[in-house]
């Protein structure tokens, strides 16, 4: 399996910015990574539209959707309508679940919506400051993991990602710390242990299970190979085409 390194480009780029930058991550060419961009829900169809008409190795992600297909909920974006535009969607990111107050069982919810419509949902899990500070960091993403895999057919997992990024340490909450590998390998081997106390041991390894957080070209390689983990997921050092390729740079000499 490819390892995956996925961009997500939050709430940054015009349409046509995002185009444009589509266009530039675009001549990136891996050899060994699956590259998917999550971007800007405004920018989707356009992107789309870009992905269609070139012969681009980027998959595309949603950050967001409502799991509701259509209907009266006035400004969302329904899975129906990210249907045939979003290869990947990220869901229960810590921004949306902060800012947004969204919960566990709406995770469940998306992810079923997601798997519905055959768009890979990316589970975000990931404990807070004060979580870990009370001990509490694996309780919670245990918890957070199961409830969100809740409604999920074994048969249907291998189309699951879960993105472990712990709260306290994405850039863009302005935390000034970074986890030590060692403690992304200790919770990576937890989430991994979570899904195999709920599908079993075989169809666990069929996850692919991600580190995300204050990722960058200097610290990729190592959070791969100390956690294991499967990939990486990585804001704001996405943002720019020349430090993603250094990450995916990074990536592509570890297998
Ligand atoms: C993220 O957006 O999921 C993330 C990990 O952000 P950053 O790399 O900026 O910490």
């Amino acid at each position: 399996m490819f390892m995956l390194l996925i961009a997500n480009w939050k709430m940054n780029f015009s349409p046509v910015e995002a185009v444009r930058n589509f266009k530039k991550f675009s001549k990136l060419a891996p050899q060994k990574t699956s590259l998917v961009i999550a971007v800007p829900q405004i920018a989707l169809a356009n992107i789309a539209e870009a992905k269609a008409s070139s012969q681009t190795p980027l998959q595309v992600a949603a950050q967001n959707f409502n799991f509701h297909p259509n209907g009266a909920y006035t400004g969302e974006v329904g899975i129906e309508q990210i249907n045939g535009l979003a290869d990947y969607a990220l869901i229960g990111h810590s921004e949306r679940r902060i800012y947004a107050y969204e919960t566990d069982k709406d995770c469940a919810r998306k992810v079923a919506a997601a798997l519905s419509v055959k768009i890979h949902p990316i589970l975000c899990v990931g404990e807070t400051a004060h979580d870990r500070d009370r001990g509490q960091a694996e309780l919670v993403v245990r918890a957070q993991v199961a409830a969100g895999l809740a409604g999920v057919a074994s048969n249907r997992l291998a189309e699951v990602v879960v993105a472990y990024e712990p709260v306290w340490a994405i850039s863009g909450f302005g935390s000034a710390k970074i986890a030590k590998p060692a403690d992304a390998a200790k919770m990576l081997a937890v989430v991994r242990d979570e899904i195999k106390v709920l599908f079993g041991g075989e169809k666990s390894k069929q996850v692919q299970i991600l580190y995300g957080g204050s990722v960058n070209p200097d610290n990729a390689a190592t959070y791969v190979l100390k956690s294991k983990a499967d990939g990486l997921l990585v804001g704001n050092a996405s943002l720019n085409v020349y430090s993603f390729r250094d990450i995916l740079d990074k990536m592509e000499l570890l297998r």
